[in-house]
Protein backbone atom coordinates (compact mmCIF):
# COMPACT_ATOMS: atom_id res chain seq x y z
CA UNK A 1 0.00 0.00 0.00
CA UNK A 2 3.08 2.20 1.14
CA UNK A 3 4.55 1.75 -2.51
CA UNK A 4 1.30 2.10 -4.21
CA UNK A 5 1.20 5.63 -2.81
CA UNK A 6 4.38 6.35 -3.37
CA UNK A 7 3.35 5.91 -7.02
CA UNK A 8 0.50 7.70 -6.87
CA UNK A 9 1.82 10.41 -5.32
CA UNK A 10 4.94 10.67 -7.97
CA UNK A 11 1.58 10.57 -10.82
CA UNK A 12 -0.28 13.35 -8.94
CA UNK A 13 2.94 15.36 -8.90
CA UNK A 14 3.78 14.97 -12.72
CA UNK A 15 0.14 16.43 -12.56
CA UNK A 16 0.11 19.12 -10.19
CA UNK A 17 3.10 20.46 -12.56
CA UNK A 18 1.07 19.93 -16.00
CA UNK A 19 -1.27 21.95 -14.64
CA UNK A 20 1.23 24.58 -13.27
CA UNK A 21 1.91 25.39 -16.51
CA UNK A 22 -0.89 25.92 -17.80
CA UNK A 23 -1.41 28.77 -15.66
CA UNK A 24 -3.29 30.16 -13.07
CA UNK A 25 -6.32 31.95 -13.24
CA UNK A 26 -8.21 29.85 -14.77
CA UNK A 27 -12.11 28.76 -12.94
CA UNK A 28 -12.00 25.27 -10.41
CA UNK A 29 -13.77 23.17 -13.25
CA UNK A 30 -11.10 23.79 -16.12
CA UNK A 31 -8.29 22.37 -13.23
CA UNK A 32 -10.33 19.33 -12.76
CA UNK A 33 -10.25 18.45 -16.01
CA UNK A 34 -7.13 17.46 -15.87
CA UNK A 35 -8.14 15.17 -12.74
CA UNK A 36 -10.63 13.49 -14.85
CA UNK A 37 -8.17 12.06 -17.17
CA UNK A 38 -5.41 11.27 -14.48
CA UNK A 39 -8.24 9.13 -12.95
CA UNK A 40 -9.11 7.19 -15.73
CA UNK A 41 -5.65 6.21 -15.82
CA UNK A 42 -5.13 5.18 -11.74
CA UNK A 43 -7.65 3.30 -12.42
CA UNK A 44 -6.82 1.56 -14.82
CA UNK A 45 -2.89 0.58 -13.97
CA UNK A 46 -3.20 0.24 -10.28
CA UNK A 47 -7.30 0.00 -9.26
CA UNK A 48 -7.13 3.01 -7.26
CA UNK A 49 -10.83 3.57 -5.57
CA UNK A 50 -12.78 6.56 -7.22
CA UNK A 51 -12.88 7.87 -3.54
CA UNK A 52 -8.94 7.89 -3.63
CA UNK A 53 -6.00 6.79 -0.78
CA UNK A 54 -6.10 7.81 2.91
CA UNK A 55 -2.12 7.90 4.04
CA UNK A 56 -1.22 9.85 7.04
CA UNK A 57 -4.45 11.49 8.26
CA UNK A 58 -4.97 12.84 4.63
CA UNK A 59 -7.13 11.42 1.72
CA UNK A 60 -5.09 11.51 -1.39
CA UNK A 61 -7.78 11.64 -4.47
CA UNK A 62 -8.48 13.32 -7.76
CA UNK A 63 -12.26 13.48 -7.27
CA UNK A 64 -13.97 16.12 -9.50
CA UNK A 65 -16.29 17.11 -6.88
CA UNK A 66 -14.73 17.18 -2.97
CA UNK A 67 -17.97 17.52 -1.35
CA UNK A 68 -18.66 14.18 0.05
CA UNK A 69 -15.09 12.87 0.21
CA UNK A 70 -14.50 12.87 4.31
CA UNK A 71 -17.03 11.31 6.72
CA UNK A 72 -19.08 13.69 9.01
CA UNK A 73 -16.90 14.42 12.39
CA UNK A 74 -17.92 15.63 15.85
CA UNK A 75 -18.65 19.69 15.83
CA UNK A 76 -15.59 19.81 17.70
CA UNK A 77 -12.61 22.63 17.67
CA UNK A 78 -9.72 21.14 18.05
CA UNK A 79 -6.77 23.49 20.88
CA UNK A 80 -4.51 21.18 20.92
CA UNK A 81 -2.93 17.88 20.12
CA UNK A 82 -1.56 14.38 21.67
CA UNK A 83 -0.52 15.02 25.00
CA UNK A 84 1.26 11.88 25.34
CA UNK A 85 3.85 12.74 22.54
CA UNK A 86 6.18 15.58 22.67
CA UNK A 87 5.69 17.18 19.79
CA UNK A 88 4.32 20.48 18.67
CA UNK A 89 2.59 21.71 15.81
CA UNK A 90 3.74 24.58 14.04
CA UNK A 91 0.54 26.48 11.93
CA UNK A 92 1.32 29.38 10.04
CA UNK A 93 -2.01 31.19 8.86
CA UNK A 94 -3.20 33.54 5.74
CA UNK A 95 -0.37 33.47 2.46
CA UNK A 96 -1.06 37.72 2.59
CA UNK A 97 2.42 39.27 1.65
CA UNK A 98 4.49 35.70 2.81
CA UNK A 99 7.57 36.07 3.87
CA UNK A 100 9.22 33.42 1.90
CA UNK A 101 12.91 33.61 4.30
CA UNK A 102 9.86 31.76 7.05
CA UNK A 103 9.65 28.91 4.04
CA UNK A 104 13.26 28.59 3.48
CA UNK A 105 14.39 28.78 7.13
CA UNK A 106 11.56 25.76 7.84
CA UNK A 107 12.79 24.09 4.31
CA UNK A 108 16.58 24.55 5.45
CA UNK A 109 16.13 23.10 9.00
CA UNK A 110 13.38 20.02 7.49
CA UNK A 111 10.75 21.26 9.89
CA UNK A 112 7.10 19.73 8.73
CA UNK A 113 4.56 22.61 9.40
CA UNK A 114 1.04 23.30 8.41
CA UNK A 115 -0.43 26.09 6.93
CA UNK A 116 -4.24 27.33 6.45
CA UNK A 117 -4.59 29.57 3.66
CA UNK A 118 -6.71 31.79 2.14
CA UNK A 119 -8.45 30.55 -0.90
CA UNK A 120 -9.46 34.01 -2.36
CA UNK A 121 -8.39 37.76 -1.79
CA UNK A 122 -5.42 36.96 -3.86
CA UNK A 123 -3.76 34.14 -2.43
CA UNK A 124 -4.48 30.72 -3.19
CA UNK A 125 -6.53 31.85 -5.82
CA UNK A 126 -3.79 33.98 -7.52
CA UNK A 127 -0.75 32.19 -6.61
CA UNK A 128 -0.61 28.46 -7.04
CA UNK A 129 2.99 28.48 -6.93
CA UNK A 130 3.00 29.69 -3.30
CA UNK A 131 0.83 26.35 -2.38
CA UNK A 132 3.25 24.31 -4.80
CA UNK A 133 6.19 25.77 -2.80
CA UNK A 134 4.36 25.30 0.53
CA UNK A 135 3.62 21.42 -0.22
CA UNK A 136 6.85 20.80 -1.91
CA UNK A 137 8.80 22.24 1.60
CA UNK A 138 7.12 20.06 3.77
CA UNK A 139 3.71 21.95 4.54
CA UNK A 140 0.76 20.75 5.41
CA UNK A 141 -1.42 22.93 3.22
CA UNK A 142 -5.30 23.33 4.43
CA UNK A 143 -8.23 25.92 4.03
CA UNK A 144 -8.70 29.40 6.27
CA UNK A 145 -11.61 30.26 4.33
CA UNK A 146 -12.60 31.82 1.03
CA UNK A 147 -13.10 35.57 1.98
CA UNK A 148 -11.36 35.50 5.54
CA UNK A 149 -14.30 36.81 7.01
CA UNK A 150 -15.85 35.92 10.16
CA UNK A 151 -17.77 32.66 10.07
CA UNK A 152 -20.26 34.06 12.81
CA UNK A 153 -24.07 34.77 11.50
CA UNK A 154 -22.89 33.45 8.29
CA UNK A 155 -25.68 31.35 6.29
CA UNK A 156 -25.34 27.91 5.33
CA UNK A 157 -24.81 28.53 1.60
CA UNK A 158 -22.22 31.07 2.44
CA UNK A 159 -20.46 28.59 4.97
CA UNK A 160 -20.48 25.95 2.23
CA UNK A 161 -19.00 27.77 -0.42
CA UNK A 162 -15.80 29.18 2.14
CA UNK A 163 -15.46 25.55 2.58
CA UNK A 164 -15.60 24.12 -0.62
CA UNK A 165 -14.59 26.75 -2.84
CA UNK A 166 -11.31 26.69 -1.07
CA UNK A 167 -10.60 22.90 -0.59
CA UNK A 168 -11.48 22.55 -3.67
CA UNK A 169 -8.70 25.31 -5.23
CA UNK A 170 -6.45 23.65 -2.62
CA UNK A 171 -6.57 20.25 -3.91
CA UNK A 172 -6.44 21.06 -7.43
CA UNK A 173 -3.09 22.24 -6.95
CA UNK A 174 -1.80 19.63 -4.04
CA UNK A 175 -4.18 16.54 -4.84
CA UNK A 176 -4.67 16.46 -1.02
CA UNK A 177 -7.61 16.93 1.60
CA UNK A 178 -6.40 17.15 5.13
CA UNK A 179 -9.83 16.98 7.15
CA UNK A 180 -8.86 20.93 8.95
CA UNK A 181 -9.94 24.08 8.88
CA UNK A 182 -9.35 27.05 10.78
CA UNK A 183 -11.79 29.95 10.59
CA UNK A 184 -10.58 33.77 10.07
CA UNK A 185 -9.57 34.89 13.73
CA UNK A 186 -10.37 31.71 15.17
CA UNK A 187 -14.23 32.79 15.08
CA UNK A 188 -17.23 30.78 14.91
CA UNK A 189 -20.92 30.18 15.86
CA UNK A 190 -22.74 26.93 16.33
CA UNK A 191 -24.50 26.29 13.27
CA UNK A 192 -21.05 27.52 11.40
CA UNK A 193 -19.60 24.56 13.69
CA UNK A 194 -22.24 22.05 12.87
CA UNK A 195 -22.03 22.22 9.08
CA UNK A 196 -18.96 22.32 9.06
CA UNK A 197 -18.45 18.98 11.05
CA UNK A 198 -21.24 17.71 8.80
CA UNK A 199 -18.83 18.23 6.00
CA UNK A 200 -16.22 16.46 7.51
CA UNK A 201 -13.89 18.94 8.63
CA UNK A 202 -12.57 19.68 12.20
CA UNK A 203 -11.73 23.28 13.39
CA UNK A 204 -8.45 23.85 14.18
CA UNK A 205 -7.69 26.51 16.72
CA UNK A 206 -4.62 27.03 18.60
CA UNK A 207 -2.70 26.99 21.83
CA UNK A 208 -0.60 29.66 21.65
CA UNK A 209 0.90 32.06 19.42
CA UNK A 210 3.74 34.28 19.19
CA UNK A 211 1.63 37.59 18.92
CA UNK A 212 3.17 38.36 15.80
CA UNK A 213 -0.47 40.20 14.76
CA UNK A 214 0.02 42.76 17.89
CA UNK A 215 0.95 46.16 17.34
CA UNK A 216 4.67 46.79 17.61
CA UNK A 217 5.27 43.31 19.41
CA UNK A 218 9.21 43.24 20.27
CA UNK A 219 10.87 39.90 18.99
CA UNK A 220 11.84 38.63 22.71
CA UNK A 221 8.19 39.24 23.81
CA UNK A 222 7.24 37.07 21.36
CA UNK A 223 9.98 34.53 21.77
CA UNK A 224 8.91 34.20 25.39
CA UNK A 225 5.27 34.33 25.01
CA UNK A 226 5.64 31.20 22.68
CA UNK A 227 8.26 29.47 24.74
CA UNK A 228 6.13 30.24 27.67
CA UNK A 229 3.52 28.14 25.86
CA UNK A 230 5.15 25.23 24.74
CA UNK A 231 3.88 21.26 26.42
CA UNK A 232 3.22 18.53 24.69
CA UNK A 233 0.55 18.43 21.82
CA UNK A 234 0.99 22.56 21.83
CA UNK A 235 -0.52 24.21 18.08
CA UNK A 236 1.31 27.35 17.69
CA UNK A 237 -0.67 30.24 15.80
CA UNK A 238 1.99 32.24 13.38
CA UNK A 239 1.25 34.25 9.87
CA UNK A 240 3.17 34.07 6.85
CA UNK A 241 3.61 37.93 6.82
CA UNK A 242 3.37 39.00 10.23
CA UNK A 243 5.46 40.91 12.58
CA UNK A 244 8.78 39.69 13.02
CA UNK A 245 7.67 36.28 12.34
CA UNK A 246 10.71 34.86 10.67
CA UNK A 247 12.85 36.40 13.23
CA UNK A 248 11.28 34.87 16.00
CA UNK A 249 10.89 31.21 14.45
CA UNK A 250 14.64 31.52 13.97
CA UNK A 251 15.04 31.55 17.75
CA UNK A 252 12.31 30.01 19.09
CA UNK A 253 12.37 26.78 16.76
CA UNK A 254 16.11 25.77 18.05
CA UNK A 255 15.21 26.41 21.92
CA UNK A 256 11.72 24.30 21.27
CA UNK A 257 14.01 21.57 19.80
CA UNK A 258 16.53 21.53 22.48
CA UNK A 259 13.48 21.07 25.19
CA UNK A 260 13.21 17.98 23.30
CA UNK A 261 10.20 18.70 21.31
CA UNK A 262 9.84 18.04 17.65
CA UNK A 263 8.61 20.94 15.66
CA UNK A 264 6.15 19.56 13.50
CA UNK A 265 2.94 19.31 11.18
CA UNK A 266 -0.47 18.90 12.57
CA UNK A 267 -1.50 15.30 11.43
CA UNK A 268 1.48 14.48 13.74
CA UNK A 269 0.58 16.20 16.90
CA UNK A 270 -3.10 15.01 16.61
CA UNK A 271 -1.42 11.40 15.63
CA UNK A 272 -3.51 9.07 18.22
CA UNK A 273 -6.24 11.57 19.05
CA UNK A 274 -10.06 11.32 17.49
CA UNK A 275 -8.92 14.06 15.21
CA UNK A 276 -7.09 11.93 12.79
CA UNK A 277 -8.21 10.50 9.60
CA UNK A 278 -8.66 7.24 9.37
CA UNK A 279 -9.32 4.03 7.22
CA UNK A 280 -11.39 3.36 3.75
CA UNK A 281 -12.70 6.61 1.71
CA UNK A 282 -16.16 6.22 1.06
CA UNK A 283 -17.52 4.63 3.67
CA UNK A 284 -19.85 6.97 5.77
CA UNK A 285 -18.83 10.05 3.77
CA UNK A 286 -21.77 12.36 3.10
CA UNK A 287 -23.07 11.34 -0.54
CA UNK A 288 -25.72 13.69 -0.79
CA UNK A 289 -24.22 16.87 -1.56
CA UNK A 290 -23.98 18.47 -4.97
CA UNK A 291 -21.50 21.70 -5.33
ZN1 LIG B 1 -6.31 34.58 9.18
Amino acid sequence: MVVTAAIVLVLLGVAALAWGCRGGGNSAQANYNLFKDLSARLIAQYKIPDEGLIEGGKLITYKSNLRGCLPPVKPVVVTSGNPNLKRVALTLDDGWNADMRILDLLKAWKIKFTTFLIGGRGVVDTHPELVRAIKAGGGEVCSHTWDHYVMRGKDEATVMMEIWQTQNEITGITHQVYPYIRFSGGAYDQPALDWTAREGFWVVNWSVTDNDTAANPTVDSQVNTLLAGIKPGAIILCHWGGHNTYEVLARAIPEIQKRGYEVTSLTRVLEGTPYYLKGSTGKGANKSGTQ
